[in-house]
Order: structure tokens, then C-alpha cells, then sequence
């Protein structure tokens, strides 16, 4: 089946749905927005410390917060994209709160601001500890009144069109390839649509599921980015991949694993190995308040030097009253799994949770390939550089959106839908019936990355995953030709595609920088 809208949103977290919402309204013609599961299920829900943005003038100013997040990129963010999303800001938030969303505010009637590691001033806008929750909520509701928005749930985009898909050779030197929409899976008809659009979207998320242990859900396999390079477009700064340090250890929920905060530590939680033994001060002496960098890599190492699966962080010396009233939710948690905080180790170890890189975009967020936009955790702005200040990311969104938006209304009209784009072809493929080799394969990538490609890096394990990375793309993409497109195959074929330009990216960086860490590059480029 062919269908055709004007805009095609591909995600339905905080990128895609402020995009929808402004483009909608734009009386440019009519909207798809597709989102893989359902609408509610993304990384913008699970987002919990809240929003960075300008507000308070009396004490903050923007100098301040591009310099917060130019030393959090360890200077190497492109400052015109970081003077973009903080001078656009509170605007991005007035667009927020317009479209329903609240943020907590004091008796006074200002927002109530928060204060994060690497802030210089209190800027943090929140909503509970639920930030991102009522984010998705709110643009939901905006999303699905407006009548010039078609949600589409549980649609798989599979491939994005381009020249290639009309027989043209495209490679990553053509200078104009052009995007004329993408290659959809229906979840009640198993074909895979057509759909035709004059600008496309991509804002599919985070790659946190390429890992063995994320604090992303099931959907963050990376599918935008890998499209968009399969399709020859440029993908960026792939090897910042940032670790939180501290994740429920639970075998039974990797995908997302369970976060416990680093307010734990603050409150005087102390990381310990199984056997009782403190170990950061071998690190720094800060001791387990270190900045989440350095204790992510010293958990990585003593893990890696013991074998073990986990280390554990400690509260048992506090007052249990006083533990279950500050982390109710941690508590309750740890007791599912039959451990009693109160009284016994928190059993905890890092795991992947943003993607600083991404689908290269300019300052409008458009990409490389034309007609192409890219917005959120799949792009790569430039803002972050080699690390991501805490909460810039979910701002970064709505800042990008609007200016993907806006410079697609201008343009949209010199695009006219490509009806010579053929229908994707299954013809000879057959359904699937060895899932086993799909979930060994996904077991497989999550174990080479987070063993290989992890916090602490070497050229040796660089390479020896990209080797077994390669088998496994030689692999997986002949099945693919064999088998009837279905969304468990396709994001293995993705999650192939995103470790392997981790890893690539890895082994180009000579240096250690940010959140890359390589043994074989203990400094920076310059200190050399
Ligand atoms: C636990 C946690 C806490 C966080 N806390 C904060 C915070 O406090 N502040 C902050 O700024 N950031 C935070 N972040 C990061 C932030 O939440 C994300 O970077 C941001 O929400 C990403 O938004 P997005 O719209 O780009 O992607 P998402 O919200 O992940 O949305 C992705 C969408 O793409 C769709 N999709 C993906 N692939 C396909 C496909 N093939 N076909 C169709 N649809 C597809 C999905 O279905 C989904 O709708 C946190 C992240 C996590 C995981």
C-alpha cells in the first residue's frame, strides 16, 4: 500500500511529537508521526531530573550555561550549536508549557529550579522526579487533538527512500541524495507501506538497547541512525556513548534496568565490593562521590579485575526510617528482588544510557541527505561534544524541533511527493522460524559492546569486536534477504549497524576524551 503525508515523523517521544505539533499547525498539509510501539513507551518518559533552561535572570545567565555545557563536552561541542539551544531556550519552554505541559513553581508563581552536577546555577525546571513522564504526557494529549496529525502506533519504519530505491547508485560521496520517505511495517497486515512524504523526521531516539545493560527501554536500538547510514548519510561522535553508573544489577530487567540515583550517594550511600571492601579510594578522594565519569570507569574496573557481575553500594548505616522516607521507590524496588535496603547491599553496576552522537545536522537539524531532518537523541547538533551537561538533552529537542520545523515550513514547498518510488519487495523471502538465532545474535551485541566497547576501552578489544561484529553482520544481513521483514530482525540488523559505528568511531579517536576512555590513549590529543 502506498500512503501519502505532506511530514513524516518517525518517533514519538519529546523530538518527534514537538516537531508534529509545530509543523501541524502550519498549514503546510498533513502530518504522519509512526512510533514503534505504543506512543507512551520512549526515553522521554523515563527521564527523571528535568530541564535545563535560563530562567532566573536575577542570578543566571546564558554565558553561564554555554559554559557549563562547553566544559561538560570537555570543548569539543560546537559552541554555535550550544549558543543555539541555550539562547533558544525559554522559548522552547514557553512552547512546552503552552502545549500543556507543567513544571513545579514555588509560592511565588516562578518555576522552582533544580541544581545538577556540572550547572553552575539552579536552571533545572522539573516536574516531581517525573520530569519526562509528564513531558510524553502532555505532548500525547497536544498530539493526539490535533487534527492535522495521523498517529500511527506499533509501525516499524524499516528503511528510509532514497535514489537508491529507484535504481540509482548511491554512495556516500553523491552530493544530493534526497529522502522521499520510508519503508513502513503494519502491524496488522505484516506488509511493509510506502509512505511517501515531502520532508521526513527522524527522531527515533537513543542506541542505550545496544548494550547488555541500559537504563533505555526495549525501543532505544538505534533504528534512525542505522537507516540513515545504511542510507549513505553522515553519523557522528558515535564513541560518546555516556554510562550511568549505578543500575539495579538484575539479570531478569536489563532493558531498562532499574536506576538508582545518584542521590544515594549523596546521602551518604558508599560503594563497596561483594566481599565488604571499599574500593574508590584507589580512584579519587572524593571516594563514591565522584563525578559519574570516574566512578562509572572505577566500578567498571574492579568488576573487570574480580570477575564479577556487580559491585554494591552500601546505606545500611543509616537510619532505616530515614532511607525508606528519602527513596521509597528504591526501597520498595530492591524488595521485589528480595533485598532489604535497610538492611543489605544494594547490588549495582553501570549501564549505557545516552548517546551523545548520532545523524550529523545543522543548525536547522537538517542532515546530510535532503529532506532528511533529524531531532533528539539520534542527532548529533554538536551540542554535547564529548559528554552531555545533565539535562541539556530533552531541551536540545524542543530547541531543535522548532528550528527543523520552522526551516521545513519554508521549504517544504519546492518538494513535491516522488511517485516513482517502488514498493518494497518480499517476493522469494519466507517467514522466520528460527527466532533462536535473533535472540542469541541480540545477546550477542550486548555482550561484545559492554564487554568490548564499554567504559574503559583498548585498541584490543576495539578490534576483536569488530571483528566478531562483522561475522555477525555478514550474518544477519543474509538472513535478511531470506525472510520476511519483521521488527525483531530489523533492529538486529540495527543494532549491528550502531556497534559497529561505535566501535569504529572508537578505534579512529586517538585519545581519550570525554566519555571515550582508551588505555592505549590515556590523554587528550593536545596533552600529548
Ligand atoms: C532513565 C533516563 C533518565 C533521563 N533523564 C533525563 C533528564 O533528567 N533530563 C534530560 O534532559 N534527559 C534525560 N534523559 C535523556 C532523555 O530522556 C532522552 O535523550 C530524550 O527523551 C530522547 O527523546 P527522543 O524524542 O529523541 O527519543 P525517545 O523519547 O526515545 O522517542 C523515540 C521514539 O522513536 C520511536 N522509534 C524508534 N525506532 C523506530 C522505528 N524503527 N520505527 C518507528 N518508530 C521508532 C519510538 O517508538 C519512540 O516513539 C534520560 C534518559 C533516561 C533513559
Amino acid at each position: 500500500m502506498i500512503r501519502k503525508f505532506d511530514f513524516l515523523v518517525i518517533g514519538g517521544g519529546v523530538a518527534g511529537m514537538s516537531f508534529a505539533l509545530k509543523v501541524a499547525n502550519s498549514g503546510k498539509g498533513k502530518v504522519a508521526l509512526v512510533c514503534k510501539t505504543t506512543l507512551d513507551e520512549t526515553n522521554t518518559s523515563k527521564a527523571q531530573g528535568g530541564i535545563a533552561s535560563v530562567t532566573n535572570l536575577k542570578v543566571d545567565n546564558f554565558e553561564k550555561h554555554i559554559e557549563d555545557t562547553m566544559i561538560a563536552g570537555d570543548f569539543i561541542s560546537d559552541r554555535n550549536a550550544v549558543e543555539h539551544v541555550v539562547r533558544n531556550a525559554p522559548k522552547a519552554i514557553d512552547d512546552l508549557v503552552k502545549w500543556g505541559v507543567n513544571f513545579d513553581k514555588t509560592p511565588e508563581g516562578q518555576f522552582d529550579l533544580h541544581r545538577e552536577g556540572g550547572h553552575s546555577e539552579f536552571r533545572i525546571l522539573h516536574h516531581k522526579d517525573d520530569t519526562g513522564f509528564e513531558i510524553q504526557r502532555g505532548l500525547m494529549n497536544a498530539v493526539r487533538t490535533n487534527k492535522n496529525i495521523t498517529v500511527l502506533e506499533n509501525h516499524f519504519a524499516v528503511e528510509i527512500i532514497t535514489q537508491h530505491h529507484l535504481g540509482i547508485e548511491v554512495t556516500r560521496k553523491t552530493p544530493d541524495i534526497e529522502c522521499y520517505g520510508a519503508y513502513i511495517l503494519d502491524p496488522d497486515t505484516h506488509k511493509i507501506d510506502t509512505f511517501l512524504s515531502r520532508v521526513t523526521l527522524m527522531a527515533t531516539g537513543g542506541t542505550g538497547a545496544v548494550y547488555a545493560t541500559t537504563s533505555n527501554p526495549n525501543i532505544a536500538t538505534g533504528d534512525g541512525i542505522a537507516m540513515v547510514y545504511r542510507a549513505k548519510g553522515t553519523v557522528k561522535d558515535m564513541e560518546f556513548v555516556q554510562f550511568h553508573p549505578t543500575v539495579l544489577y538484575n539479570p531478569a530487567e536489563t532493558h531498562p534496568a532499574f536506576l538508582i540515583t545518584e542521590a544515594m550517594r549523596g546521602y551518604g550511600g558508599v560503594l563497596r565490593l561483594p566481599n565488604g571492601e571499599e574500593f574508590m579510594q584507589k580512584y579519587d578522594k572524593r571516594l563514591s562521590l565522584a563525578p559519574r565519569d570516574i566512578v562509572a570507569r572505577a566500578i567498571d574496573r574492579e568488576m573487570k579485575l574480580h570477575g564479577l557481575n556487580h559491585v554494591c553500594l552500601d546505606v545500611t548505616h543509616k537510619d532505616a526510617e530515614e532511607t525508606k522516607k528519602h527513596f521509597p521507590h528504591i526501597y520498595a524496588k530492591c524488595l521485589t528482588i528480595g533485598v532489604d535496603i535497610t538492611k543489605e547491599y544494594i547490588p549495582v553496576c553501570p549501564s549505557a544510557h545516552y548517546m551523545c552522537g548520532g545523524i550529523k545536522v545543522d543548525l536547522n537539524g537538517e542532515s546530510s541527505i535532503h529532506r532528511l531532518y533529524a531531532v533528539g537523541e539520534c542527532s548529533c547538533t554538536g551540542l554535547h561534544g564529548g559528554n552531555r551537561l545533565a539535562s541539556n538533552s530533552l531541551i536540545e529537542a524542543v530547541v531543535y524541533a522548532k528550528s527543523a520545523a520552522e526551516h521545513a515550513v519554508r521549504v517544504i514547498d519546492d518538494y513535491q511527493f516522488n511517485d516513482k518510488v517502488p514498493e518494497w519487495n518480499d517476493e522469494g523471502t519466507m517467514s522466520n522460524e528460527e527466532k533462536v538465532l535473533i535472540a542469541q545474535d541480540e545477546r550477542e551485541v550486548g555482550q561484545i559492546m559492554s564487554n568490548y566497547v564499554g567504559i574503559v576501552r583498548s585498541d584490543l578489544r576495539l578490534h576483536r569486536a569488530w571483528k566478531r561484529l562483522d561475522l555477525l553482520y555478514e550474518e544477519t544481513e543474509e538472513l535478511f534477504k531470506r525472510v520476511k521483514a519483521t521488527r525483531d530482525i530489523c533492529e538486529l540488523r540495527n543494532i549491528i549497524n550502531v556497534g559497529y559505528l561505535i566501535t569504529r568511531q572508537a578505534i579512529e579517536r586517538k585519545e581519550s576524551r570525554g566519555l571515550h576512555y582508551t588505555v592505549d590513549y590515556p590523554k587528550h590529543a593536545y596533552d600529548l
